[in-house]
């Protein structure tokens, strides 16, 4: 374990390229991994081209099998593969915990959810003519994603095409292998046959182009950057690869004035540092009615000052540290620009004194529309609070982003909810709810913040082709 997985085995990167696997709350060395590339993603797709010819003629029973088996490897493994989650990523046991929990999850449901795959019958219009719809795997797929959710954002991905009868190419973050290497032996062990799942780490540039390039892979599922995303878009038309784009987010929270202050303002504390912030549907973007703007502001810096930040092992704490260096300083470097436009910090906002890329959570006032705290996607421990007078200004300012992905609103009063609900032109709403999806719901973004869906139904058909099937000549 711990190398390349192609075609069945564990193996060296073809040109010998390594590189080094960073704790990011010791900045320690963990391990130095094989770093693979274009050379290597050519013969990842041509393993998987050929498996696929059989595992796309398995039945979504004999898959189920496989998938639920690693579904309960993992859940056997929890408690270890969470701790190789905090140290790749920092963030706290529990949460890595919960997130194995979920990929689990994901496992099982795709697990059932193939064998639903119904086609259609359609009645037709001449009485020789019978016409139905049927669903196919798509082929071999390239899936590459980002390191805030290194169990999830691989599993929800994987499980679908899997489920689906696809074989696949993986591209985990570099910064988070270990857990993918983890999500890939629980297959592994479970009996997926050689080359329907390779893994490749390494060179993200000449990876994903030999995916651009190489027409027997026909679609790349990403979760990243909607920067990275739109690389992917410009370069698909080559060989037609299709995309399915799960990208950035800037979420806006709309905070009524008729809502528990209390109640809302210790739960806004605890969703907004979730994962520390690096979260694409973290709730960013906090607009508070005028009427109760000051007392909800003095509440909510109570609760975030009190918040542990630390070692995600360490027994208590809520943040741990962002993900790398680079990071951290993009995300401080917001909060100097954003002091600069006359920001003021109540509370938070300074690196901690020791090893590890630690920033202690902030809560920001003094900003609008133009502040850079507004108009980024800021994937780090910064709370900006903004203000609005009624449900209109409410909506314009939750809109005014080029991103769509989630958006958040609290309020007692149906009307306001429903009308909120249906004005926000975001993908996902939350209603009185910080955690607004489930491994049977669909997720997608709109605008800048994607195309297509991942988990629920649809994340099933984004890796399967419909197909007309029209008989004609019958005795009519
Ligand atoms: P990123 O776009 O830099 O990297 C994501 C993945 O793309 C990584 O595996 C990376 O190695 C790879 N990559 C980088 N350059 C590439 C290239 N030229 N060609 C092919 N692959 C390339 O994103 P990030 O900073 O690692 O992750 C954070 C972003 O991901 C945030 O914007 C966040 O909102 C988004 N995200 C979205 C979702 C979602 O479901 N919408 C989920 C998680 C994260």
């Amino acid at each position: 374990m711990n190398k390349l997985y192609i075609n069945g085995e564990w193996v060296d990167a073809i040109d010998g390229e390594t590189l080094d696997l960073i704790n990011p709350a010791t900045e320690e060395k963990i391990i130095t991994l094989p770093a693979a590339g274009g050379k290597d993603c050519h013969i990842a797709i041509a393993a998987a081209e050929k498996a696929f010819v059989q595992w796309s003629k398995t039945t979504p029973y004999t898959r189920a099998v496989i998938l639920k088996s690693a579904a309960q490897y993992i859940r056997d493994n929890l408690t270890a593969f969470a701790g190789d989650m905090v140290t790749e990523s920092g963030k706290p046991l529990a949460e890595a915990k919960g997130e194995w929990t979920v990929a689990a999850n994901l496992f099982e449901w795709y697990a059932e959810e193939a064998k639903r795959a119904y086609g259609r019958v359609i009645p037709t219009n001449r009485p020789d003519k019978r016409s139905s719809v049927i669903w196919q795997p798509m082929g071999v797929i390239g899936v590459i994603t980002a390191w805030n959710f290194p169990a999830y954002n691989p599993a929800r991905a994987w499980a679908a095409a899997l489920a689906a009868g696809c074989t696949l190419v993986v591209k985990p973050a570099e910064t988070t292998p270990l857990s993918a290497f983890r999500l890939a032996d629980a297959l592994i062990r479970s009996g997926l046959p050689p080359g329907v799942l390779n893994l490749l780490i390494g060179d993200p540039a000449s990876i994903g182009e030999e995916m651009l390039n190489n027409p027997a892979l026909r679609k790349i599922s990403f979760t990243g950057s909607t920067r990275v995303g739109k690389l992917l878009m410009d370069g698909a038309s080559r060989t037609h690869t299709k995309l399915s784009l799960e990208l950035g987010g800037n979420a806006p929270v709309l905070i009524f004035g008729d809502v528990d202050i209390e109640k809302t303002a210790r739960a806004a504390a605890s969703a907004r540092f979730r994962n520390n912030g690096q979260v694409c549907i973290a709730p960013q973007r906090f607009y508070v009615e005028q009427s109760i703007f000051e007392r909800f502001a003095e509440r909510l810096t109570h609760y975030v000052a009190q918040l542990k930040v630390g070692n995600g092992f360490e027994e208590g704490v809520h943040v741990g540290p962002l993900i790398t260096r680079r990071q951290r300083d993009s995300v401080l470097d917001l909060l100097e620009r954003a002091k600069a436009q006359q920001a003021r910090v109540l509370t938070g906002g300074q690196r901690l004194d020791q090893k590890g890329f630690f920033v202690q959570p902030a809560v920001i006032t003094g900003v609008d529309q133009s502040s850079v705290l507004a108009r980024n996607e800021i994937f780090g421990p910064l709370l900006p609070l903004f203000s609005f007078e009624g449900i209109d200004d409410a909506i314009e300012k939750a809109n005014d982003t080029e991103y769509g992905l989630a958006a958040y609103v609290f309020t007692n009063d149906l009307n306001t909810a429903l009308l909120a609900a249906e004005r926000l032109e975001f993908g996902i709403v939350g209603i009185n709810e910080w955690a607004p999806h489930g491994t049977e719901a669909p997720f997608g973004g709109w605008k800048h913040s994607g195309q297509g869906h991942e988990s629920g139904q649809e994340g099933l058909y984004e890796y399967m082709e419909k197909k007309l099937i029209s008989i004609g000549g019958l005795p009519g």
